[in-house]
C-alpha cells in the first residue's frame, strides 16, 4: 500500500470560512478565515467556546486549493482574505508560508488584539497588507480587567507594528466596552495613538445582549 503523502508547512486550526464579504476590510471582495486559539479572555467574548474546541488542520497549500474558487473575485476587486479568529497572529508563521503560495495578488488583512509575542508581530508585517487591531483600551487596569492580559505587550506591539508596517497599513479599533470603559477613555486612548502617528481609527460600541 503506499505511504500517504506528507503534509507540508505549517498547520492552520480552521474553525470556518465565510465567503464573498464585500467592502468589509477596504475595498474588495474578501472570504474570513476564523482560527482556534486566543492568549485572551473578554468579559464579552461570544466566540470563547468555538475558540477552544479542537479545529480541522488545514495546510497553508490546502487552504489555498480552498479559497482559489474566488481567485477572480479578488483579482478583480482588490480583495482577498482576512484572517481572524481567535487571535489570527498567533499562526503568523502560517499566514507568510501561505502568501508565499498565493503571491502578492491577493490582499491579506489580519484582525488582531497584538497581544502576542513580539516575534509573531515581526513575522506578520512582513506577510500581511493590512492590520485591523483591537487595541480594546489603554488603560492597564481596564485592560487586564476585561480582557486578564497585559495592555503593555499590547501598546509595545502596536508601536513596534508601526515601525515595521507604517501607520497607512493599520486600523486601531477602539470599542466603548459596557461596564468596563467610557466615551472619555475611548477618546483619550484616540488621542494618544494621534500623537504617536496612528490616522486611521474605527470607534465603535460593544453590542452586550
Ligand atoms: S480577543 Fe477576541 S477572540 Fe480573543 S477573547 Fe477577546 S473577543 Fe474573544
Amino acid at each position: 500500500m503506499d505511504a500517504m503523502p506528507e503534509r507540508e508547512g505549517p498547520l492552520y486550526p480552521l474553525i470556518t470560512l465565510s465567503r464573498h464579504r464585500m467592502e468589509t476590510d477596504g475595498e474588495g471582495v474578501t472570504t474570513l478565515i476564523a482560527g482556534a486559539g486566543c492568549p485572551l479572555r473578554c468579559g464579552y467574548c461570544i466566540n470563547r467556546k468555538l475558540l477552544e474546541k479542537d479545529a480541522e488542520r488545514v495546510t497553508p497549500r490546502e487552504l489555498y486549493d480552498r479559497l482559489k474558487v474566488d481567485d477572480l473575485y479578488f483579482r478583480a476587486t482588490g480583495g482577498g482574505v482576512t484572517f481572524g479568529g481567535g487571535e489570527s497572529l498567533l499562526h503568523a508563521g502560517f499566514i507568510r508560508a501561505f502568501r508565499g503560495i498565493c503571491g502578492d495578488a491577493w490582499r491579506i488583512w489580519a484582525e488582531t488584539s497584538l497581544a502576542v509575542p513580539e516575534e509573531l508581530v515581526r513575522t506578520a508585517a512582513e506577510c500581511v497588507d493590512h492590520f485591523i487591531v483591537d487595541i480594546k483600551t489603554l488603560d492597564r487596569e481596564i485592560y487586564r480587567a476585561y480582557t486578564g492580559g497585559d495592555m503593555e505587550l499590547a501598546l509595545n506591539n502596536l508601536l513596534l507594528l508601526k515601525e515595521l508596517a507604517g501607520p497607512e497599513r493599520i486600523l486601531v479599533r477602539i470599542p466603548l466596552i459596557p461596564a468596563y470603559n467610557t466615551r472619555a477613555d475611548q477618546e483619550h486612548a484616540r488621542a494618544l495613538l494621534a500623537e504617536k502617528g496612528f490616522s486611521q481609527f474605527d470607534l465603535f460600541d460593544y453590542v452586550v445582549r
